[in-house]
């Protein structure tokens, strides 16, 4: 526009996590890029290379040459696929992230239509919903389902069964998520656990373009358990609910032992260390779900996670921050 001052930054950010991507990486680049030059706005792409051990690096060496709006930044070891989001997150600049696999799952098209989508609607994140699996593998398609359901349970979000990694996010939020100081984080629920205005693009998820998965059944346990430790208290309310249970076995049992006592079948010392023993493990199960409640807070403590963000005060003209800085109200 002319008379308005170019900003200095790029408006969209593409965040691309790769580990040993050598094969899908050239088409990868061939259908993304023509897509992003289409866009009425200046772009940047950061493609994070997960410590590949292949070509990646050196087919991203290349690609810098005659792209300059290729960053690429590369880890000094396997971090995962989170980790190496998150990276390329804290690295981008523009007002717009998007955060796209390399391995042309994610239809790279679709980043207009949610560029639109978050523009029109006003809102800070557009999650990219998959109306369409099948071109994932049954085994995927299931636990993934199943994990989805499990999280949606456990840590009460309002998850969409079929939204992943893929998604635009605003400057806001990803400084939200940034300044999280907790570690292994998984983007996809603390995006929705910021609670932030946002809308939906449904896409239809195609299958990988070339070479294998790179996220074997070891790294799914990970991620499950990083979002099950990193989201929910259940595991640890397990003591408070086996002491209840505990103490209507102990209550039982002392029925028994009262009745048999006074039918008088009983070896004499019995009664009293059934009871004791029934009574004392539900003592001791009890103790450890309070210990464990109070773990949780800790950990809840520990996460640091702020209780609110400010979008707008009329007082205010600089950068709004998190309620955490705020003096406390006497
Ligand atoms: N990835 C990564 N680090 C890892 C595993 C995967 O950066 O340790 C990247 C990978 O290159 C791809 C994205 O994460 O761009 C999703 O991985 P993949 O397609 O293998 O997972 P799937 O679609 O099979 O769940
Ligand atoms: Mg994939």
């Amino acid at each position: 526009m002319p008379g308005t001052p170019q900003p200095t930054h790029p408006v969209l950010s593409v965040v691309v996590p790769m580990y040993n991507e050598e094969e899908v990486l050239p088409l990868f680049v061939e259908r993304l890029r023509p897509v992003l030059d289409e866009l009425p706005v200046s772009y940047e792409v950061v493609a994070v290379d997960d410590g590949s051990s292949d070509n990646t690096s050196v087919l991203l060496q290349r690609t810098l040459r005659d792209w300059p709006a290729l960053r690429v930044v590369r880890l000094r070891a396997n971090s995962g696929h989170q980790a190496a989001i998150s990276a390329g997150l804290q690295r981008s600049v523009g007002d717009w992230v998007v955060t796209i696999d390399a391995d042309l799952q994610d239809p790279p098209e679709t980043i207009a239509r949610m560029y639109d989508a978050a523009v029109a609607r006003n809102v800070d994140v557009v999650y990219g919903v998959r109306t369409d699996r099948t071109a994932d593998s049954a085994f995927k398609r299931h636990t993934a389902g199943a994990f989805y359901r499990m999280m949606r349970r456990l840590a009460k979000l309002d998850l969409s069964q079929d939204a992943g990694d893929f998604r635009m996010m605003s400057r806001s939020t990803v400084d939200a998520i940034t300044a999280l100081p907790e570690h292994n984080r998984v983007l996809r629920l603390v995006v929705p656990t910021l609670g932030f205005p946002s809308t939906t693009v449904e896409y239809r998820r195609d299958a990988r373009a070339a070479g294998e998965s790179k996220y074997p059944l070891s790294k799914m346990i990970r991620l499950t358990l990083d979002s099950i430790t990193g989201y929910s208290q259940a595991p640890l309310r397990f003591a408070t609910w086996f002491s209840l249970l505990g103490f209507i076995v102990a209550a039982l049992v002392l029925v028994y032992v009262i009745w048999s006592k006074v039918s008088g079948g009983t070896t004499s010392g019995w009664a009293s260390t059934v009871v004791i023993l029934a009574v004392f493990s539900g003592l001791q199960l009890l103790c450890l779900g309070i210990l464990g409640e109070y773990v949780g807070r800790t950990y809840t403590a520990l996460q640091q996670r702020p209780s609110y963000y400010v979008a707008y005060d009329s007082e205010h003209t600089g950068p709004l921050h998190t309620g955490e800085t705020d003096e406390p109200i006497d």
